[in-house]
């Protein structure tokens, strides 16, 4: 076993938490589904959304450009950033130029992509996680392990041990009410003292020169608005070039990420507030190299709703940390391999290719092509390996010959019929996070002709 497979198996030993994972990321895929269901023309939404990306993608200079003259006008300071690096660069630069060394963050997965709070603490500077998961994670050494839901593979208790450990709560509580409210005490404390506030940016308009951020806990409100310096920190696929498109995936983000009808917050930040310097880093690290290869390029279009996530089968149950990548999931897979096919050649073999990543994508990303399409790669680039490589060309094989795959289901139904189910369960990735069926006497085919025959 290598890579996603090796660090899946190491998930599953828990198999108490592997199953709850499963089961809470069901629940929230769950919602998902009522929540789309409630809106009449959920199909069009999509297909817009998918339009929208596509064409502001396709015009992405102009867009640039008109939001970046469109924000200076506001009084925005623009910067643009080639890679991580440039970007860590610009940010700790502002804040040092402005004598800042508290920061309070909002989440942003780019500025996880980037590595910015291990760089800004060698730097010497304090920096805070303010959304509860996120900073549940921090306190843990952790990286987050869903791009919405960073800290949903800890489960309350663990949360109420690493409070009582920081945050001095009681011993043994494990109340989320009890501990969210400390963590709203604490990070109260951290806002009031900020120097700066850093938030990412879900979507940035074109058209006005602003930026939304949206979130349930109204963390990047404080931070953006206390402080007497705020940075917010965007990838250049964020734009949308007019105001009214926000409509359509304000919609389609609160209802694919969690179920939620709209997020508590959506603010709309059209430059900083009066006596406030604010920065916009508007940052490549590879978004342009993606965008100039026509199979891939649609990943582009993600909003990051976590909703591929939550229906994966493997994610749900090999857990977030098993794609060693900052982006885990169906979307992980598809962005992770630009960045090393060597490094990351195991995570396109981490998908049953069900294609439901693709089915709930608000933005239409066609992932579980893309995943396919990186399994070519994989074998093209010479990185499948011995055993994978063999493996593949037997199932070509069977699937591809209708005596081998029915002579192959024959021996597989007998094996499951006179092996113990014990046996199996134990051998089997299957087994470890749940039982077999029982096998049923008959095939379903037989039955079904025997009943054609009375
Ligand atoms: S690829 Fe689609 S479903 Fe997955 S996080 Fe992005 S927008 Fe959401």
């Amino acid at each position: 076993m290598s890579g996603h497979a090796t660090k899946a198996a190491e998930f599953l030993k828990d198999e108490e938490r592997a199953h709850w994972h499963d089961q809470a990321l069901w629940f929230v895929r769950d919602k998902r589904d009522k929540a789309s269901k409630s809106v009449p023309d959920w199909e069009k939404l999509r297909e817009t959304a998918h339009k929208i990306k596509r064409h502001t993608l396709a015009n992405l200079p102009r867009y640039l450009e008109e939001f970046e003259q469109n924000a200076r006008a506001k009084g925005v300071n623009i910067h643009y950033a080639y890679d991580a690096n440039e970007h860590n660069s610009i940010v700790l630069n502002i804040l040092k130029n402005k004598g800042a060394t508290r920061v309070v963050k909002s989440k942003s997965m780019l500025t996880e992509e980037c590595h910015l709070n291990p760089f800004l603490e060698k730097n010497g500077i304090e920096i805070i996680d303010t959304d509860l998961g996120e900073r549940i994670v921090q306190l843990l050494g952790e990286p987050p392990s869903h791009i919405v839901l960073p800290a949903i593979h800890r489960k309350k208790e663990e949360v109420g041990e690493l409070f009582h450990k920081y945050l001095h709560t009681e011993k043994g509580a494990s109340d989320p009410t009890y501990l969210t409210q400390a963590a709203r005490a604490h990070l109260r404390e951290k806002f009031l003292a900020a120097h700066a506030g850093i938030s990412g940016v879900n979507f940035a308009i074109a058209e006005t020169g602003g930026i939304t951020i949206v979130t349930n806990e109204g963390n990047a409100d404080l931070g953006n608005s206390l402080p007497p310096l705020y940075i917010a920190c965007m990838g250049i696929e964020k734009l949308l070039p007019r105001a009214r498109d926000l409509s359509v995936f304000t919609r389609l983000l609160a209802r694919s990420a969690t179920g939620q009808p709209i997020s508590t917050y959506t603010s709309h930040l059209l430059g900083p507030r009066p006596g406030q310097e604010m920065h916009i880093v508007i940052v490549d690290n590879m978004r342009s190299d993606i965008l100039k290869k026509e199979q891939f390029q649609r990943s582009l279009f993600c909003i990051r709703c976590g909703a591929c996530l939550n229906t994966c089968p493997v994610y749900r149950r090999s857990g977030g940390y098993s794609y060693e990548y900052v982006i885990p999931g169906p979307i992980g897979i598809v962005l992770a391999p630009h960045r090393g096919i060597e490094k990351y050649k195991s995570l396109p073999y981490a998908s049953t290719l069900c294609g439901s990543c693709s089915d709930v994508c608000p933005a239409k990303v066609d992932l579980h092509e893309q995943i396919l399409a990186w399994r070519a790669e994989v074998d093209a680039s010479g990185n499948l390996g011995f055993m994978k490589k063999n493996a593949m060309g037997i199932a070509t094989s069977v699937l591809g010959s209708t005596l081998l795959f029915t002579v192959g289901g024959k021996l597989a139904r007998t094996l499951l019929r006179i092996l113990p189910k014990s046996l199996i369960n134990a051998l089997t990735a299957w087994g470890k996070t749940r039982d077999l069926p029982d096998m049923p006497a008959k095939s379903f085919r037989a039955e079904y002709r025997g009943q054609q025959r009375k």
